[in-house]
């Protein structure tokens, strides 16, 4: 049973809570770093012989084309994490179509193999965002990785979803994130935040319990989380502390999970 192992490509400023901290200059002023970081973790997965499978925005395809080139090269998988990074819970159906259309627009130019695959910006396929399915698969896709099987979280989760891979529509395949039951709750042990405020060996705790429960880790991670001298936004405290933690550590504890876990493209491990 090989595990999943997923990057969400975008740069150091797209996430919604940095929006703030841009103080209105927006994104077209910032220094590109993307690029960079993403060969830095290419690296990373070549000496361990690993594939993933990287979600890419369509922003940053529009600007930086050989970040599809050489993941591609690299024989990793190319998926879509929409154009915009603007969450599906802040969109009607037909701003998310086309926010999707243009992803897929700008991505299709450059990618040579078939994308499959979708991840939701901050994971927002929700249980009032599930119309997004359809869209998904009439534009030819055939698997979403966005729910996050939790509650707790303000801007994401589906309490009640299933924790393994399965048919949420006709279509459509889920992989859902990793989450453990463990005490009568769900943990998130998938990556991102939580693999850098867990210490490492409560990270490795938790995965070990997904596949002893029969699952597939699918764990995620972005490019921005291997540059620890990024610019400083400047935020509220609380999401100061939840988006630059530990960002020195992410490549070491990586290189850990892959020596310790194997990992390959959601693809492969789905059978497409
Ligand atoms: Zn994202």
């Amino acid at each position: 049973m090989k595990n999943a192992l997923s990057v969400d490509v975008e740069e150091w400023f797209c996430g919604h809570i940095l929006q703030v901290g841009l103080e209105g200059k927006g994104w077209e002023a910032q220094e590109l770093r993307a690029l960079k970081n993403t060969r830095k973790l290419l690296r990373i997965l070549e000496r361990h012989k690993t594939k993933a499978t990287f979600f890419v925005l369509g922003w940053l395809v529009e600007r930086v084309r050989e970040i599809i080139t050489e993941i591609e090269q690299a024989g990793h998988e190319i998926g879509i994490h929409g154009y915009a990074h603007v969450s599906i819970t802040e969109m009607s159906s037909r701003e998310f179509e086309a926010d999707l259309v243009k992803a897929l627009n700008v991505t299709r130019q450059v990618v040579r193999g078939k994308i499959y695959g979708f991840r939701a910006p901050h994971f927002t396929i929700t249980k009032k965002t599930l119309w997004a399915l359809d869209i998904l698969a009439k534009h030819g896709l055939r698997y979403d990785s966005s729910v996050f099987p939790l509650s707790f979280h303000p801007d994401y989760g589906i309490s009640d979803c299933e924790l393994s891979i399965h048919q949420i529509t006709p279509q459509m395949i889920e992989v859902p994130l990793s989450v453990v039951d463990f005490l009568g709750k769900r943990f998130p042990c998938a990556g991102g935040g939580y693999f850098r405020f867990y210490p490492y060996g409560m990270t490795k705790l938790f995965l070990t319990r997904c596949r002893r429960e029969g699952r597939p880790i699918v764990f995620y991670l972005h490019p921005w989380e291997l540059d620890p001298d990024q610019p400083r936004l400047n935020l509220p405290f609380y999401n100061r502390i939840r988006h630059y933690y530990n960002l020195d550590k992410i490549e070491y504890r990586l290189n850990r999970l892959l020596e310790d876990f194997s990992f390959t493209t959601i693809r492969e491990v789905i059978g497409l």
